[in-house]
């Protein structure tokens, strides 16, 4: 099987053919995205290669995907522990949802905490100034209905290419069925 730093190889100069591809439709005005949705695109490319890469099902044990997370490589211990090697989460379409599933059950701690004392600072306006003006041209930006629509289409073909050049890379064939038996533990 492919190796991290091969996986990254495979990614990285997809994401390179991708754009060039994209800025020839572009000039030759065959195809057009907004700057958003381009960036939200390879945004979610690069962190589903980076960061998100179907081999954290290997973080109870030395894989270069977890390093990336630094300090924080632990947090994917228990997602090593649930899934086996080349399991479930190595399929097309659930495997990809289970790491976003456990990214949103991580983030949901630091989230309800850290949310009344943010939402206190904004209450006593120590948060006016430029960081502010640009949190609140975010959300505005967000409101649009169509923006947002084209950002969370963007993202999501950003991150499932990335997971399905992996699995492509792995030699998994796009199945809809989940292999629940777990095969021999190799990388
Ligand atoms: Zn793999």
């Amino acid at each position: 099987m492919p190796s991290g730093k091969v996986h990254n190889a495979i990614n990285t100069l997809s994401l390179i053919a991708i754009s060039g591809a994209y800025s020839y439709a572009h000039t030759s005005k065959v195809f057009r995205l907004e700057p958003g949705a381009v960036l939200a695109f390879a945004g979610a490319f690069v962190a589903g290669t980076f960061l998100l890469s179907p081999d954290l099902d290997l973080a109870e044990q030395h894989v270069s995907i977890k390093n990336n997370w630094g300090w924080f490589g632990f947090l994917w211990v228990p997602y090593g522990w649930v899934f086996s090697h080349r399991g479930i989460s190595h399929t097309w379409l659930v495997g990809p949802l289970t790491r976003l599933v456990y990214l949103a059950l991580l983030l949901a701690l630091p989230v309800y905490f850290l949310r009344d004392p943010i939402v206190h600072l904004k209450l006593e306006g120590v948060t006016r100034g430029p960081i502010f003006d640009l949190l609140l041209s975010f959300k505005n930006f967000w409101r649009k209905p169509e923006v947002a629509r084209n950002t969370l289409l963007a993202l999501t073909a950003g991150y499932y290419l990335s997971q399905w050049l992996h699995l492509i890379a792995d030699g998994v064939a796009p199945d809809m069925g989940a292999r629940f038996m777990p095969r021999k533990r190799r990388r």
